[in-house]
């Protein structure tokens, strides 16, 4: 969620002007979570490794230092996205900086085309007001072309580098760096490979973590058996029974969800409720009126993933997942945060619980008739 911010400000970070004014321009109006972990480390030299999910703003967060470290006035170029069929040409660039003296080159990798130009434009797009040049280089124009358009003045090269089987020519690109070289390195996934890489190329990496990893600790599950037609019956107990500071209710489809935000209103309670079907803009909007009021329930359809609202102390499985990833997804909660709350999930006799218990390694108990606050 590339709005859930620390409060953070662009202005904080002292950048260009010209910069600022881009990132403005672009709708940003501050910083993503990544953007305000990595941005201030980037912009001290250190070398970064940093885990966020798709679409948390990853390539403003090393495209805003990139630019930040471009020196506009200086014709030649100071970045580049690249791949193996370019290799060699880098490489000629990067000769033709040295030989220039050209101190601070960037170079930024993607691991295929269309992250290369897409890259590139949002460079173009933050860079606007720096007179960059932007070169995209995917690898498609012969080397001697490329090398044509290197006498036009360029700030920037894009390409495609940095899929696994391209890995001997990074390392080949990176031994040719000078030994003032910075590395930031960003992904969602962490596969072995990249371990290795950081082993042997980052130098007392900044690790930054995004990755919610979900667990269940800190919550105690409950089943209770009902009826289908007893559900909204025995929810409607919950409420009175449990304290509920804010709650979340999970359901299967999107019907039910409206149904069942129907019901619930017709007892008296006030709710909230996104589905899969709601415009995104409508459901962010819901979200945050619901993060806003004290008390108060949400309800919530299959594969709302990264809920992580702190003052929901209540879960319920109004209708019990399909598989344990779900579940997890929607009764686990960010380990950094360790919370204690209650998750009860009602349960009809066709529900398979016990095979998600087993996935997941943890315990579902039977309701018992009183349910002692201080575990929740
Ligand atoms: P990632 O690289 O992590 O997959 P992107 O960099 O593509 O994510 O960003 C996802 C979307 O969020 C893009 O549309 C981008 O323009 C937007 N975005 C990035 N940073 C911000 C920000 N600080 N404020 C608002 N929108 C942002």
């Amino acid at each position: 969620d590339v709005t859930a911010t620390k409060g953070n400000e662009f202005e904080d970070y002292f950048l260009k002007r010209e910069l600022l004014m881009g990132i403005y321009e672009k709708g940003f109006e501050r910083p993503s979570p990544i953007q305000e972990e990595s941005i201030p480390i980037a912009l001290t030299g250190s070398d970064i490794l940093a885990r966020a999910k798709n679409g948390t703003g990853k390539t403003a967060a090393f495209c805003i230092p990139a630019l930040e470290k471009i020196d506009s006035d200086n014709n030649v170029i100071q970045e580049f996205m690249s791949n193996s069929a370019s290799f060699s040409m880098i490489r000629l660039l990067l000769l033709m900086q040295f030989i220039f003296c050209i101190t601070n080159a960037v170079v930024i990798l993607v691991p295929t085309r269309e992250l290369a130009l897409q890259t590139s434009q949002v460079c173009k797009e933050l860079g606007k007001h720096l007179k960059i040049q932007v070169m995209v280089s995917t690898g498609g124009t012969s080397l001697k072309d490329d090398i044509m358009r290197l006498y036009q003045p360029v700030h920037l090269l894009a390409d495609k580098l940095l899929s696994p089987e391209f890995q001997p020519s990074i390392e080949q690109l990176i031994n040719f760096l000078p030994p003032t070289r910075q590395i930031l390195m960003y992904s969602a996934t962490f596969p072995v490979t990249v371990k290795d890489f950081k082993d042997k190329y980052l130098r007392k990496p900044y690790i930054i973590n995004l990755m919610d990893e979900l667990t269940l600790k800190g919550i105690t599950q409950y089943y209770a058996f009902v009826e289908e037609r007893q559900k909204v019956h025995c929810l409607n107990t919950l409420f009175s029974k449990l304290q509920i500071n804010q709650s979340i209710i999970f359901c299967n489809s999107v019907n039910r969800v409206e149904l069942l935000a129907k019901k619930i209103t017709e007892l008296g309670y006030s709710c909230f409720y996104i589905h899969a079907k709601m415009l995104q803009d409508h459901r962010n909007r819901v979200f945050h009126d619901f993060e806003m009021v004290l008390a108060g329930i949400l309800f919530v359809l299959i594969y709302l993933r990264g809920i992580d609202i702190q003052a929901v102390n209540v879960v319920i499985n109004f209708d019990f997942p399909k598989n344990s990833e779900t579940y997890l997804h929607r009764v686990g909660r960010s380990g950094r945060f360790g919370h204690l709350g209650l998750a009860v999930n009602l349960i009809t006799y066709e529900d398979r619980f016990n095979l998600i218990e087993q996935e997941l390694g943890t315990e579902i108990k039977q309701i018992p008739p009183q349910i002692d606050q201080a575990i929740y």
